[in-house]
């Protein structure tokens, strides 16, 4: 597996610190609003890249935190913390706040397939740890108290600027520009480990510390979490682009400061999605959310394909045109697939396809062209069941559906017109309706109309079901 390593902007050979196995850590959702379709991007080609590594033999042992205390709205140490923000706004608690956007975060995932990582852990769960690490951090000498803050002291590292080699424009190095200065800073890139004092009194969760009644900064989360659940050698460090600076150059040096010696090989970084007006951000108030694709009739599952389709180091931009794109590849996919017969698949026939299909995981995880392998096996001499087989066997990676939704696409209900759908609909919320005010001669009624067409209604806790008898 050759992946993009941002420290050396170079394609590297994968070489884990354990053969065959690789320890990988996601930075979570700051959970004060909902996710976004840019964020979404990030979780699901971190998704792909551990099911890639998995399908390529790797035992993946995968970590992420949820960000529910200490992400301030500016990265660079001012502003008010986002929970709170997002507490204000909603008129709960932030705790309350932290519940519910987590929630709505992993439905998401969910319905983009995005597996949930084996680890995920809040970080208002590991204060204890955030305050052994800043007091280790202090002892060496990595740290100092100013102005009832703890700081990390970036002057005592040779180079604190690891990803300062990039070139282009993919580096967020513009987000201090325009942040006040911090005068309890003895040097402008120095960061807070650990707030007693802020511009705001109000915040919300706050802890007793050995400096005082406090929260961590957002950095220390990570590195804390991380080295917590998965040790001191970490292969992967995952998250957008624009957390490279200055969140995972910070990461790397408390992590380091504190472990003396090097911590994570390879940082794997996810380039923007973009709108019309720039990159697509929480705060904008744009709220491109998976709920509105939902609304706007899109099935998730096309946005997913529509991510897959570029390369994870690229920026996307986005439009509902090139959504609109995606959604009828999509649906010609699944309809393409829900054609093939059934039959025994030819094992050996489809070795080389899967070999294909390695390759191009492996050479830097470039899922368009996975997907150009998928289109090339749909239109090979392969039988119908080889086809079929290998549809699911990629589908592992790809996380398209693409069995279920082409059986689904079999029934009859799928091949039902839009008026009949509509029909139906609106036959079943009369019934609805009849029920409601117990007129049950009605409510029959409409039931044997709806059996006289094959349709069978069935009452569930959800809500009503229905097919079609074929
Ligand atoms: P947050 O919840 O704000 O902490 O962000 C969650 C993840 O989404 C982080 O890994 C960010 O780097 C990433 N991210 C934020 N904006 C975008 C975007 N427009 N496109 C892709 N990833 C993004
Ligand atoms: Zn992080």
């Amino acid at each position: 597996m050759r992946l993009t390593n941002s420290l050396t902007m170079k394609k590297e050979e994968l070489a884990p610190y354990e053969p065959g196995k690789i320890r990988m850590y996601t930075c979570g959702p700051t959970v004060y609003d909902y996710a976004h379709i840019g964020n979404l991007r990030s979780y699901m080609m971190e998704d792909v890249l551990e099911k890639a590594l998995t399908y390529l033999g790797y035992q993946v042992d995968r970590v992420m935190n949820i960000t529910d205390v200490g992400h301030l709205t500016s990265d660079a140490d001012s502003g008010e913390d986002k929970m709170l923000k997002g507490a204000k706004r909603e008129h709960k608690t932030a705790m309350e706040i932290a519940r519910f956007y987590t929630q709505a975060f992993f439905a998401d995932c969910k319905k983009l397939n995005i597996r949930r990582p084996d680890t995920v852990v809040p970080a208002t769960g590991c204060i204890g740890d955030f305050i052994e690490m800043v007091s280790a951090l202090l002892e060496k000498g990595y740290a100092y108290k100013a102005g009832g803050n703890v700081y990390f002291d970036t002057s005592r590292l040779e180079n604190y600027y690891v990803f300062g080699n990039q070139s282009g424009d993919d580096l967020a190095v513009g987000v201090r520009e325009g942040v006040e200065a911090d005068g309890n800073k003895r040097n402008k890139a120095d960061f807070v480990l650990w707030f007693t004092k802020s511009k705001f009194e109000d915040q919300e969760l706050k802890w007793e510390s050995p400096w005082g009644l406090g929260y961590p900064g957002w950095h220390i989360e990570c590195s804390a979490i991380s080295i917590k659940n998965l040790g001191e050698y970490l292969d992967i460090h995952c998250g957008g682009i624009d957390n490279a600076f200055p969140h995972h150059t910070n990461e790397i040096a408390q992590s380091e400061a504190y472990l003396g010696h090097p911590w994570c090989k390879y940082w794997f970084h996810v380039l923007h999605l973009n709108d019309a007006g720039g990159k697509i951000s929480k705060s904008k108030g744009a709220k491109l959310t998976v709920s509105l694709l939902e609304e706007k009739g899109y099935n998730p599952l096309a946005y997913r394909l529509f991510c897959l389709q570029s390369h994870y180091r690229k920026p996307l931009a986005f439009s509902f045109e090139s959504l609109d794109n995606a959604a009828q590849a999509y649906q010609k996919l699944i309809a393409r697939i829900g054609a093939l017969g059934e039959g025994e698949p030819d094992q050996a026939a489809a070795k080389p396809y899967q070999e294909k299909f390695r390759e191009a995981l492996g050479n830097d995880l470039n899922t368009s062209q996975a997907i150009t392998v998928l289109y090339d096996m749909l239109k090979s001499p392969l039988d119908d069941g080889t086809k079929r087989w290998l549809a699911g066997d990629f589908d592992q990676v790809l996380g398209l559906d693409l069995l279920a939704a082409a059986q689904r696409e079999g029934q009859p209900e799928a091949q039902a017109s839009p008026e009949l759908k509509a029909e139906i609909q609106a036959l079943i919320q009369k019934r609805a309706e009849a029920r409601k005010a117990k007129d049950w001669a009605a409510a029959d009624a409409i039931r044997d109309e709806l059996a006289a067409r094959h349709v069978v209604v069935k009452d569930t806790a959800g809500g009503v079901e229905w097919h079609i008898e074929a």
